[in-house]
């Protein structure tokens, strides 16, 4: 199936939810037994996958990686947000989900997320689905 490029506006740091337009582009292909990849084009932004039952997740991931990575004045890169591409790196640029019987294979409590770290800007992803 051909590349899906999906674009959302985001604020200055954020998890979005975009199980359901992942799940739409499995839909979409017809492909019932595959695996699904989701890739983020972006150095200061990721995509993971973790708990979208309880909204406090990922509020407390937020500021569990600004603990683990803050802003420091020994940083070198010039435009001043390499604590976002560590942030980014941490959570990855990517993830790839099975597909079995024509839904993604998650957990209960999981969800895919794009992570923003140095927002708001109009961000991209892609998924492609395969057999
Ligand atoms: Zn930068």
């Amino acid at each position: 199936m051909k590349l899906q490029k999906f674009t959302l506006s985001t604020k200055r740091e954020g998890f979005y939810n975009i199980t359901a337009q992942v799940r739409q582009a499995v839909k979409e292909s017809g492909i019932q037994d595959g695996a699904c990849a989701i890739f983020c084009p972006h150095t200061t932004a990721g995509i993971t996958i973790n708990e979208n039952a309880d909204p406090d997740v990922v509020t407390d991931m937020l500021f569990g990686l600004s603990k683990a990575y803050p802003d420091r004045p020994e940083f070198r890169h010039m435009e001043g947000n390499s604590s976002a591409h560590l942030k980014a790196s941490a959570m990855g640029s990517s993830a790839t989900v099975l597909i079995e019987n024509g839904s993604l294979v998650l957990g209960t409590w999981q969800g895919i997320y794009f992570c923003e770290f140095d927002g708001p800007r109009t961000r991209s992803y892609y998924v492609k689905v395969m057999e």
